[in-house]
């Protein structure tokens, strides 16, 4: 079955930003060209109150989120901007009604221990690796520095004021961005079709959504087009899961804070190969000992 899909947004123009960082695995699912990666990275460093590192080896990549929205958005029919009203498989917007297919691509709506993201876009520096830094003050948060041919990518995510933990790189701004991330408990099982944050599959600790996207595109996309979508509700599951031990390790992580210097003294300076684990967090747990 061909498909010409509409998209309503409310947002006036399309082009969301966000640090894009993804597995390549993750990359390779989406199936986009390669025109959308910035930079492809091997190292990410991770540092502790600027006193133990630990080295993760690694292949991940930047997607630059904005410009692939612009993309996809000169691609499809899109109504902007638009509020949309959905009622099973009908959409009402303004005096308009359309019926078909729908999928809730609305972000997420429902309950969440959000955490404020805060982002800043300067002048390159000469960096290869992503470093991300773990404070003692920023319980359940990070802050990092992603090095981009032309620019630097300077965030941090905290429950507080993620200002206060920003690395300081002494850099002009060229842009300011962020929002807030929801920390979802996805439900275990859904019965109508979403896509994107508003399954709520999203990474609890780093706060990647990319990685659910991915995973359900291809699902979704077969559905649409046979009329099938229990791979769909299938794929959800899985990730449900997934996602669903992530949430409650981030709340182990953030009530037993405290102790990460012992684990960071005992990896200091050591490499970690995180492959997998990069997207199925819950797997790390079985790398540390407890
Ligand atoms: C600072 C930051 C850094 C991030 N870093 C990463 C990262 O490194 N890796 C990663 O994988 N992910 C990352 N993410 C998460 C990633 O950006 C999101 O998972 C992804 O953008 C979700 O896209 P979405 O389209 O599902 O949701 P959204 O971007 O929230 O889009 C939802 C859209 O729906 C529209 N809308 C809502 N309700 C209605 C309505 N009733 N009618 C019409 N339109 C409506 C909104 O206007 C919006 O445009 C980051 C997010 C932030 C904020």
């Amino acid at each position: 079955m061909d498909f010409d899909p509409i998209v309503f947004d409310r947002r006036r123009f399309p082009g969301k930003k966000c640090t894009g960082i993804i597995s390549r695995r993750t990359f390779l699912t989406l199936g986009v060209s390669r025109e959308f990666i910035d930079r492809e990275f091997k190292t990410i460093e991770i540092r502790y109150d600027r006193k133990y590192t630990i080295y993760i080896s690694t292949d991940v990549i930047r997607l630059n989120r904005e410009k692939l929205e612009i993309w996809l958005d000169s691609e499809v029919k899109t109504k902007r901007p638009r509020d949309a009203i959905i009622n099973g498989n009908t959409v009402i917007s303004g005096n308009e009604k359309y019926e078909g297919i729908v999928v809730d691509s609305s972000g997420w709506k429902g309950n969440a221990k959000w955490i404020k993201a805060i982002e800043y876009l300067t002048e390159p520096v000469n960096e290869e690796n992503i470093i991300v830094y773990i404070d003692s003050k920023n319980v359940g948060g990070f802050s990092w520095i992603v090095p981009l041919p032309y620019g630097t990518l300077v965030g941090a995510i905290s429950y507080n004021d993620p200002k206060v933990f920003l690395p300081n790189i002494n850099k002009r701004v060229f842009d300011t961005h962020g929002g807030a991330i929801p920390r979802v408990l996805p439900i275990s099982s859904i019965k109508t079709l979403k896509f994107g944050d508003s399954t709520g599959l999203i990474k609890t600790f780093t706060g990647g959504g990319m990685f659910g996207i991915a995973s359900l595109l291809y699902p979704l996309v077969n559905g649409i087009r046979n009329g099938k979508f229990s791979e769909y509700y299938s794929m959800y599951k899985i990730l449900a899961k997934e996602v669903r031990k992530q949430y409650y390790i981030t709340r182990l992580l953030e009530s037993t804070w405290r102790f990460l210097p012992i684990l960071f003294k005992l990896y200091n300076d050591k490499t970690l190969n995180i492959s997998e684990e990069f997207d199925l967090h819950s797997l790390l747990v079985s790398r540390f000992p407890h």
